[in-house]
């Protein structure tokens, strides 16, 4: 569903993604672990064309997304991204924070927007909180907020970066409970997290990056159980 086909990247002369290519299938969460500094919010980044790339080609559904010139209001429509630190507009409320890009985006009804949002709201366990402001609310709360708001465009695709590096630790469980139940109703998934309990019980496939390459993909049990390259078993024996 999702194609980066052979793409490389480079800041100034810094190459930071070296011939990278994955395809995440339709409905596949794609779990994305590596040392600091191996590309991986590049490349996430790239996908939804907050940088470009300078080599390749990157997809949806078969249509080249990389061009320079296609439409990127209509890309991130359909790509939705949660980043570590919420984002939030300060003086829009929870509800307002959630229509606001539906409505002036897609120029969908006040009311339609409305009921979109409540139901999103519900589905992240925070219906209740609709008009609090977000500095009202705990840093879970807001990134689950963050998770409806990029819900309430419909994507295609979702796209996480460490959504839960910036929380308590009390906190992360809820976030990872809505990322898990997204899962499970289908949801096409690129997660970037430090969360190896996450990766393995509900990632599809993990990606391990290192210095802007792909260095080894493989099922959850395979790759934590018995990685297949001396990266993959050096990077493990650092974090487990
Ligand atoms: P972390 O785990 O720390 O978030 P990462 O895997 O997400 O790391 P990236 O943020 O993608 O890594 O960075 C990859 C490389 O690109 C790094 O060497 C970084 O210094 C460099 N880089 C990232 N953004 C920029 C930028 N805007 N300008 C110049 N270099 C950048
Ligand atoms: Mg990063």
């Amino acid at each position: 569903l999702l194609e980066f086909d052979h793409i490389d990247k480079y800041f100034g002369d810094t190459h930071v993604l070296k011939q990278v290519s994955l395809d995440i299938e339709d409905g596949e969460v794609c779990v994305v672990v590596g040392p600091s500094g191996s590309g991986k919010s590049t490349l996430l980044r790239c996908a939804n064309r907050l940088e470009e790339i300078q080599a390749g080609e990157i997809r949806l559904d078969g249509q080249s997304i990389s061009d320079p010139d296609g439409d990127i209001n209509r890309l991130r429509q359909r790509i939705g991204m949660v980043f570590q630190s919420f984002n939030l507009f300060p003086h829009k409320t929870a509800l307002e924070n959630v229509t606001l890009a539906p409505r002036k985006v897609r120029g969908i009804g006040k009311e339609q927007a409305r009921s979109r949002a409540e139901e999103l709201l519900e589905d992240v366990g925070l219906l209740g909180q609709a008009n609090s402001y977000p500095n009202q609310l705990s840093g879970g709360q807001q990134q689950r907020v963050a998770i409806a708001r990029a819900l309430a465009m419909d994507p295609k695709v979702m796209l996480f970066d460490e959504v839960t590096s910036a929380l308590d630790p009390e906190l992360v469980g809820e976030v990872l409970g809505v990322m898990r139940g997204l899962a499970e109703d289908g949801m096409t998934m690129m997660v970037v997290t430090h969360e190896m309990g996450f990766a393995r019980e509900v990632g599809d496939r993990v990606v391990l990056m290192d210095e802007g390459r792909v260095v080894e993909i493989g099922a959850p049990e395979s790759f934590f159980e018995n990685p297949q390259t001396e990266r993959g078993e050096r990077f493990l024996s650092k974090i487990l």
